[in-house]
């Protein structure tokens, strides 16, 4: 069995080392290295070389951290980090290329642009649920932009942290990005330095620690959160449809997923079949004996099985419920009528357990969802035009109609939560605007001074007709 705290593999560094460190990528960040676009492009092509280079390593990482098969590991964790460098690197000189404005007609012939330039030094820090895609993620946001970067991993993802911090010193210059290995030490200790920007992928009660923190310096914040992310399912869905799309959300990463369906709210009228579908989806993605299938994760650790058998207590299980503590394995399980008062549905679940609560009008739901806090993802399985109308008398992070966890993986999109699941936006070109400072620049020339702004304000009659 895995040791309960695995960060004995992964040594607090030193606050004297952290400080240094911050220090020298300070010192980089002013040689203005960064600030050139080509260097940029180089950065990003050199670290997509590397991923390739070492996806073998990276998936057997993350088989010893969370027994992610390599298809899973590909899809999750490799392919869609790389598909975001491709993304910058078709696009970044555009997207850094200052953009001129509509400048108004009583302020010309003054002219307005935007100039897109590094934030400066960042601090990323990284949960260990997908430890590999939420710290290299953001670096490529990080690189475009031009900044310096430390990156902080998950403790409890030990084998990918020190894959990490291999891959990093093999291909960066040492002071220009940087992994620091710890636990939440580290992490207070990193949150004490000074940065120009602090990405943040993790609880809601550590991103707390993490804005209170910033609040000394008014260090902008980018806080990846989590939360309890509901899923409907009304009378109008395609039932099939609707449990394979649920049940695949909610096995990929054994529910350790940010966005994973965290319990649904069915029609009365098609819970029956909801679950047996849902049975059977389980069944057919993952095989008789799932214990046995390659295609399914563990749970990280002791606390966190403990936590989840927890939550299992006093629960009506419909199908699953098997757990096994020396190999940390939870099988998907379907819980029916679960009270929306119960334990599990006070926190997030994070985990392969799905509580099944159900409703008769729309309206209870949409009060249920509205009486929680807003949550990173919504999911509705049912006609589009009703589901429009949810999701215009609810707010979320990002939602699917009739699909789950899809929103994430559209870099046109921008991917993040709204309070309590988050504050701030990446992927894509959000990406590269979460690092960048958006500095607007106007410029006047000096051919002609236009009097009306001066005092005494002489036409001001005049000048209120125009502004
Ligand atoms: P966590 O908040 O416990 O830890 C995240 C990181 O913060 C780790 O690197 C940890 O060492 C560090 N940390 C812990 N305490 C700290 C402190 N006091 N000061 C500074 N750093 C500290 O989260 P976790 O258990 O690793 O991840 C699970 C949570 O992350 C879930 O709530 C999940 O929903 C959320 N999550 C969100 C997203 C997203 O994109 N929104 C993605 C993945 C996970």
């Amino acid at each position: 069995m895995k040791e309960e705290s695995p960060n004995v593999l992964v040594q607090n560094i030193s606050e004297e080392w952290i400080s240094k460190k911050v220090h020298d990528l300070r010192n980089f960040y002013a040689s203005g290295k960064t600030k050139n676009i080509d260097f940029r492009i180089r950065q990003l092509k050199i670290l997509k070389a590397a991923i390739k280079k070492f996806e073998p390593e990276i998936t057997h990482a993350l088989w010893e951290d969370l027994h992610k098969s390599k298809e899973e590991v590909y899809l999750t964790e490799i392919s869609i980090t790389l598909q975001e460098i491709d993304h910058h690197l078709k696009n970044l000189k555009n997207w850094a290329r200052p953009s001129k404005v509509p400048t108004p007609i009583y302020l010309k012939p003054s002219s307005g642009k935007i100039i897109y330039e590094p934030l400066g030094v960042a601090l990323i820090i990284a949960p260990w649920n997908y430890p590999f895609q939420l710290l290299f993620y953001p670096l490529v946001g990080a690189i475009s932009a031009g900044c310096c970067a430390i990156m902080k991993p998950s403790e409890f993802a030990p084998h990918i942290s020190r894959l990490a911090e291999k891959i990093v010193k093999e291909i960066f210059e040492e002071n220009y990005i940087s992994v620091t290995q710890g636990d939440q030490e580290t992490g207070e200790v990193l949150l004490h330095q000074r940065f120009d920007v602090i990405f943040f992928t993790g609880s809601s009660n550590v991103g707390k620690i993490v804005m209170k923190a910033a609040a000394e310096y008014l260090t902008p914040v980018i806080l990846e959160l989590g939360g309890k992310s509901p899923c409907i399912v009304d009378k109008s869905a395609n039932i099939d449809i609707a449990a394979k799309r649920i049940a695949w959300g909610k096995i990929i990463n054994a529910g350790q997923t940010c966005i994973a369906p965290d319990y649904v709210l069915v029609h009365e009228s098609v819970k029956e079949i909801l679950l047996e579908k849902l049975e059977a989806a389980f069944n057919k993605m993952l095989g008789s004996s799932i214990r046995q299938s390659e295609h399914y994760g563990r749970i990280v650790n002791e606390r966190a099985f403990k936590r989840l058998a927890h939550l299992l207590e006093g629960e009506n299980i419909y199908w699953g419920g098997k757990v096994d503590e020396e190999s940390l394995f939870i099988s998907p399980t379907i819980l029916d009528n679960v009270n929306p008062d119960s334990p599990i549905m006070q926190e997030e679940i994070f985990g392969p357990l799905l509580p099944v609560i159900t409703f008769k009008e729309i309206n209870e739901v949409i009060e249920l969802i509205n009486s929680k806090e807003k949550p990173l993802a919504l999911y509705y399985f049912g006609e589009e035009k009703k589901g429009e109308d949810v999701l215009s008398k609810t707010t979320s992070g990002g939602a699917c109609i009739n699909d789950t966890l899809m929103q994430i993986s559209n870099h046109n999109l921008p991917f993040g939560g709204v309070g309590h699941s988050g504050l701030g936006k990446y992927h894509g070109k959000h990406s590269f605007l979460a690092f960048s400072n958006q500095r607007a620049v106007v410029t006047t020339p000096t051919w002609i001074d236009v009097p009306f702004k001066y005092p005494p304000y002489k036409f001001f009659k005049l000048i209120k007709k125009i502004v």
